[in-house]
């Protein structure tokens, strides 16, 4: 029988794209309940299921910081069977903290960390009962890495990566499978995502920042950070394939990035402990992004020297 997946925030980007990749598998292996807080943005889903429309795909609404909507939501899927969790719903919040209010963080927060806790609440106990499921999750590689003017958005996701890293051992214990939770993490994606926080940041009140910070983020940080979107930003269909390979996997991962460019900076932090290296590099990559690839290589050479300390340490720890 095909498995019931249950994605959020599908009525753009890559919540879309991927509701249209698996509600379209070849194999049939997905029936696919799509999921948006407002269905009147349900035009674009529609067009592109087509004829999966109401076959293998399913719009439904929810809205992740609703409980309300998230309960109804479930208890009108047959037996609250949910095979595969699928948490994208998601926001960008970009510039100087001075200029944005507490209000405005905690939406952040309520949607990107606080949606996915009442989502995997709500499923999880179903899962643990039948003994099987797989929950994923749409973080990012800033849930790993913080990078300068996001520190909100860094800080939603960093929270959902913690979240996950303590749930995934009771998962694996309780759904009787090593691999049931995963964390995509992409680097920048283009989609209507960057086209908000770029238009919020553009029509932004900066006078309560201090020039020289406004000057930083409307000048330096902008500029690079348009230019990393348009040379290193991967589809919403690119996503969609990641996401789908992981699923698909026998042994799905707890971790993936869908950036091989993004993986050796991420791991500079395991590189180096007092977070020099790590600082150093993704402060280059924002004001002189074209370093990035020679970055890259110093890091990659980094961590094969880290990896062999790490391996002589547990040798001496006598795991091995
Ligand atoms: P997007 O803006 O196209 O999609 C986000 C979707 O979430 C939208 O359809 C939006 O309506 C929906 N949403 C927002 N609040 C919601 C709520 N309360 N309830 C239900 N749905 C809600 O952007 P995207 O890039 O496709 O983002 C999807 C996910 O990918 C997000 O979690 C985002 O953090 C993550 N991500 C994006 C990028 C990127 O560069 N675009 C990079 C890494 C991770």
């Amino acid at each position: 029988a095909p498995k019931t997946v249950l994605i959020t925030g599908c009525s753009s980007g890559i919540g879309l794209a991927l509701a249209v990749k698996m509600a379209r598998d070849k194999q049939k292996r997905f029936k696919v309940i799509a999921t948006m807080r407002n269905l009147g943005k349900r035009g674009c889903l529609e067009a592109d299921a087509g004829i999966t429309l109401n076959k293998t795909l399913e719009i439904r609404q929810l809205d992740v910081c609703d409980e309300r909507s998230i309960i109804s939501c479930i208890n009108s899927i047959p037996n609250r069977h949910v095979d595969i969790l699928i948490n994208n719903a998601g926001v960008g919040m970009i510039g100087p903290i001075e200029c944005q209010t507490i209000e405005e963080m905690k939406g952040v927060m309520e949607t990107n960390f606080f949606g996915v806790v009442r989502m995997i609440k709500e499923v999880l106990p179903d899962m643990k009962r039948r003994r099987s499921g797989h929950i994923v999750v749409i973080s990012s590689v800033m849930g790993l890495q913080g990078i300068m003017f996001n520190d909100i958005y860094t800080a939603s996701k960093f929270a959902v990566e913690g979240f996950c890293e303590s749930l995934v051992i009771q998962a694996a214990l309780m759904l009787a499978c090593v691999s049931s939770v995963s964390l995509i993490e992409p680097g920048p994606v283009v989609t209507e995502f960057e086209t908000k926080v770029y238009e919020d940041a553009e029509n932004a009140d900066y006078s309560t920042t201090d020039p020289e910070t406004a000057d930083m983020f409307t000048n330096l940080y902008l500029k690079n950070s348009k230019a990393i979107f348009s040379s290193l930003g991967q589809t919403p269909n690119d996503i969609a394939e990641h996401t789908l390979r992981v699923i698909t996997a026998t042994k799905p991962p707890f971790r993936h990035q869908t950036n091989a460019v993004y993986t050796p900076m991420t791991a500079l932090k395991h590189a180096d402990p007092t977070g020099a290296l790590m600082t150093d590099t993704f402060y280059k990559m924002v004001f002189k992004y074209d370093t990035l690839m020679h970055i890259s290589l110093k890091a990659i050479r980094v961590i094969r020297w880290q990896a062999r300390k790490m391996r002589q340490g547990v040798k001496m720890l006598g795991f091995r």
